[in-house]
């Protein structure tokens, strides 16, 4: 016997349903677009008293019918659930939709973004391995990579966004291509085609995180990459309240990062599955809302007196704004500005905001701003901040879902 309210009503994958994709292709409607995806996909509810709502496996551990069934499992014979950080019944609910909307064979929740990033990572290399990343990331990736990996004997160089020099960074030892695009926080975009032409020719592994544009703006798996990351903490689960994050491949890499997630322990907690799933239903309205709002908020930006430059895609100054209308469907709502006063007039402006939330994160409905020097890019130098394009005047945002009047007024009050 399955779970009353699972395979018996259909409601739930089994983890080997979610691990080959088949959430992907609902055989009632097929294709499906991005929006009836982040409803449906991954669960078949269809029959009588299947609950709509996902249910949340809350348990630690699962039960087998007898030792001959434990025995098959641990002879790799059986993909039975058997305990919580190896699959479950909710998180493969989430793995499935993931997989769809990003349009990989198979997924894998995590803990964390950063559990994602580090298991994939360590999945991919090994020591005496070397990685190629974007020097402009996320500072928990720039970090892991200059305070972890070489302890592991794992070397990263780094490479410009525009992606200039790239073949004098190639070693025999080099192994994968990391970029992250658009980057956190200047949103500079990496021309996607030109890295995936480049991971070919040297036959390396290709890892982008994905977590600005969401697969609602880009898909990078169909343009080539292997491996999308996510931290699902942000547009995935769009309402600030989990952690979490998200790998979505092949099958074959999935079923690798998993056993990397498994044995150093960074799986997701179905608590957290169940909200993921939830924000996930509604990612679709929520970036094309997002991205208008954000445009507004850029466009009065970029005309204030005190602005010094705004950093948004979607403006015809930002050096990459061709490059996001080829290669996006949406310019993203994430923007950073530099203000004429530097660092003082920054700390005034963050500190007198009343609409906008002062806090670290983004993607949620609420906008919030941030100095990503007392944030994302804490314990960095000098010369890390200029190379990642970070002044101390610079100031984040992440616009939410309100009325764009009543941000823009908001803004208005705290630059007077
Ligand atoms: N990637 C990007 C682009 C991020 O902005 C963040 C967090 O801010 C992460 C990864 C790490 O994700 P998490 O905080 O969920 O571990």
């Amino acid at each position: 016997m399955g779970f009353p309210w699972g395979r018996q009503f259909g409601c739930c994958l089994a983890a080997e349903e979610a691990d080959n994709g088949a959430a992907m292709t609902n055989k009632r409607a097929l294709p499906w677009r991005d929006a009836t995806r982040a409803i449906h996909a991954g669960e078949d509810k269809h029959g009588i008293g299947a609950p709509v709502a996902t249910p949340v496996a809350r348990t630690s551990t699962f039960t087998f019918a007898s030792t001959a069934e434990m025995k098959r499992w641990a002879a790799g014979k059986s993909k039975a659930y058997i305990y919580t950080r190896y699959g479950n019944p909710t998180l493969a609910v989430a793995e499935a939709r993931l997989a769809a909307l990003e349009g990989g064979e198979a997924a894998l929740v995590t803990a964390s973004g950063m559990a994602a990033i580090s298991s994939t990572l360590l999945a991919v290399l090994k020591t005496g391995d070397e990685l190629l990343a974007t020097r402009q990331l996320y500072g928990g990736s720039y970090r892991l990579m200059r305070d972890v990996f070489p302890r592991l004997g794992i070397g990263v160089r780094h490479v410009e966004t525009d992606l200039a020099g790239i073949e004098g960074l190639v070693t025999p030892r080099t192994r994968a291509l990391y970029v992250e695009s658009p980057t956190n926080p200047t949103l500079r975009l990496v021309d996607l085609h030109r890295a995936l032409e480049f991971a070919r020719r040297y036959k390396l592994v290709s890892l982008i995180d994905n977590t600005f544009a969401t697969p609602i703006l880009q898909k990078p798996l169909a343009l080539g990459f292997d491996m999308v990351l996510h931290s699902a903490t942000k547009y995935l689960g769009g309402h600030s309240d989990l952690i979490a994050g998200a790998v979505i491949s092949s099958r074959a890499w999935i079923a690798q990062v998993r056993q990397m997630v498994i044995d150093l322990g960074g799986s997701m907690d179905p608590g957290a599955a169940f909200l993921l799933i939830r924000g996930i239903k509604t990612l679709e309205v929520r970036v094309r809302r997002q991205c208008e709002n954000a445009m507004a908020v850029a466009r009065f930006l970029a005309r204030h007196p005190k602005v010094a430059r705004v950093h948004y895609p979607g403006l015809p100054s930002h050096p990459d704004h061709k490059l996001a209308r080829r290669q996006m469907r949406g310019f993203g709502s994430m923007l950073a500005f530099d203000l004429r006063g530097g660092l003082p007039a920054a700390r005034r402006f963050c500190d007198r905001v009343r609409v906008f939330l002062l806090a670290a994160s983004l993607g949620g409905v609420e906008s919030l701003v941030v100095l990503p020097i007392y944030t994302s890019h804490y314990r960095m130098s000098r010369r890390e901040l200029a190379a990642a394009g970070v002044g101390a005047g610079t100031v984040r945002v992440s616009v939410g879902l309100e009325d764009s009047r009543d941000l823009i007024a908001d803004l208005k009050q705290a630059l007077a």
